[in-house]
């Protein structure tokens, strides 16, 4: 996991602009997720994963792309929170309403789907050499997509 998580830190860089950490950790939500993103006290986002969470590496990529959107459209708007403590908190502000919370996961999928879009046409070129598929796909948004 250590590669992949490297690459993750990688492509989160590239598509954020920014330094974000990803944690392993169960996200700390008022309603169940299996990621969440939050603002630390410094500003700079936190990506928590739940460590528990089996799944194939597509619904884990298709997670993480998610996530990294609301890195790219919603982080402003996030309370920051002390992460050392707690894990990630919800990224809708408690005050949102459902219909903002809504609109909010729209924005970020159409975000996130883009990325895999591109994901899904270039991961193959680097299969050859990797075997794995999630680290392929990784590598077509670190070394083949322009923004
Ligand atoms: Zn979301």
């Amino acid at each position: 996991m250590n590669e992949a998580l490297e690459l993750m830190h990688a492509v989160a860089r590239k598509l954020t602009g920014q330094a974000v950490t990803i944690r392993f950790k169960e996200p700390q939500t008022s309603r169940p997720a299996n990621a969440a993103t939050c603002k630390g006290l410094d500003g700079a986002a936190v990506i928590d994963i739940d460590p528990y969470w089996n799944r194939p590496d597509d619904e884990l990529f298709r997670l993480f792309t998610h996530e990294l959107a609301h890195v790219v459209l919603h982080l402003g708007i996030m309370t920051p929170v002390n992460v050392t403590i707690a894990s990630a908190v919800y990224h809708a502000p408690s005050k949102s309403t459902d219909a903002v919370t809504r609109s909010r996961e729209a924005e970020a999928e159409a975000l996130a789907d883009k990325w895999r879009k591109f994901a899904m046409y270039g991961w193959e070129n680097h299969y050859r050499v990797h075997r794995s598929r999630f680290i392929s796909m990784l590598k077509a948004l670190l070394y083949d997509y322009n923004k």
